[in-house]
């Protein structure tokens, strides 16, 4: 089973442009880069309209196929910017990209319109999984441009297909399997139009770890000019082992009864902000966001919880997993067992935060999600996986 490990987003105006006019979406399973056009703050609406749409989510597997659900989410984006452009004159032509991967069981769903990309890096090597809808690339495409004269070409910034400008659009979309190690590459032409894949190779290469490998990429695409917004979503797959036996030693020797009677209570409003730094080129960065939820916790069951520390459980509760709801309501999988000490010695730790918010779910399975039974690794990551995927009927665990 895939899993997304670790993400990072980074978006840059470059040296060129006032504003920013990318946008971009990390809530795993859907990453999206969006790359918008028109004035007067249009590119903004539109690509911003495009990232909202999205963020919805793509139903579940009752309205067809991952790339049939995706790729109406992004023909329901090319609705709305459509609308937007012409209810009011300002707006009017506005127009963005949109370059979608869905993260599912053991594939990659790809949905793209215009000339964003999305990359995959693979035993050292770059693949680009996506055709530019672009001027230069049809002209290539015919042999009537070459790969190095593209780059330099004056109207190498033309999209032929983009959401908004059309009633209707039509997105390319595809399946490609996806293994433990993968890197996905999401990027708007701010980067690929100011370095080659070669570069974007090269600094893969060389830079092993995500936010230094992002950091890196705006840095290469500004060294070469900035001309353009420069957004790269780049993350990495792990490949679950969901061996059965695995699931049974972990659940050997605990008795859940007493703990998930005792679990903490629901999300508090407490609202960690998201990590964000900036770096010298006015990059942000959004890393994978911590978040923590507060049990508000009785005297005896801390009493309980310091025996149960006492006792050597703690040790064995590393083992142990469950699942909760951080304190914005995303559904998330904690090692360990859910309490808190005095002093602030948590018996639990955030594990992976899902793009599934509680408010989502029908009450049956938020029920599921909040009773924070006790659960091997395996079985919670199974559990927060099938929410993800929209296939958990409301009956299941
Ligand atoms: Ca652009």
């Amino acid at each position: 089973m895939l899993r997304v490990a670790e993400h990072v987003e980074l978006t840059d105006t470059g040296l060129q442009r006032r504003a920013n006019e990318d946008a971009f979406l990390a809530r795993a399973p859907l990453f999206v880069v969006a790359d918008g056009m028109g004035g007067a703050q249009a590119g903004e609406v539109a690509s911003q309209s495009a990232i909202e749409v999205l963020s919805r989510g793509i139903g579940d597997s009752a309205d067809g196929s991952l790339e049939e659900r995706l790729s109406a989410a992004v023909q329901a984006a090319n609705a709305k910017i459509h609308g937007l452009s012409i209810a009011d004159d300002e707006r009017a032509g506005m127009g963005t990209t949109v370059t979608a991967a869905y993260i599912g069981e053991s594939d990659v769903t790809l949905v793209h319109v215009g000339d964003s990309r999305c990359y995959r890096w693979r035993a050292a090597q770059l693949e680009r999984l996506t055709d530019d809808h672009s001027l230069v690339e049809e002209m290539v495409r015919q042999g009537q441009l070459t790969e190095q004269e593209a780059l330099e070409h004056p109207q190498r910034s033309i999209i032929t297909r983009a959401l908004g400008p059309e009633a209707e659009v039509e997105p390319d979309s595809q399946t490609v399997d996806g293994r433990g190690g993968d890197l996905l590459l999401l990027c708007s032409d701010g980067l690929t139009t100011m370095i080659t894949d070669d570069e974007i190779a090269e600094i893969l290469r060389s830079n092993t770890q995500l936010t230094a490998a992002s950091r890196a990429l705006i840095a290469a695409a500004n060294k070469a000019g900035g001309r353009d917004n420069i957004t790269v979503v780049l993350l990495r797959l792990e490949e679950l082992d969901l061996d059965p036996q695995e699931a049974e030693q972990t659940q050997v020797g605990v008795s859940t009864a007493g703990l998930a009677a005792a679990a903490p209570s629901s999300p508090s409003s407490d609202q960690p902000a998201a990590v964000e730094q900036r770096i010298p080129q006015q990059a942000r960065v959004t890393e994978k966001r911590r978040r923590r939820f507060k049990p508000g916790l009785g005297t005896l069951l801390v009493i309980f919880a310091s025996a149960l520390l006492l006792s050597g459980v703690y040790f064995a509760s590393q083992a142990i997993y469950f699942v909760g709801a951080d304190n914005e309501g995303f559904v998330s999988v904690y090692q360990g067992v859910p309490y808190e000490l005095p002093l602030g010695i948590n018996l639990y730790r955030e594990d992976y935060v899902s793009g599934i918010n509680l408010s989502q779910l029908p009450s049956a399975q938020r029920a599921t999600i909040t009773d924070h039974r006790l659960r091997a690794r395996s079985d919670a990551d199974d559990l927060v996986r099938q929410l993800e995927l929209g296939q958990l009927g409301s009956g299941s665990p």
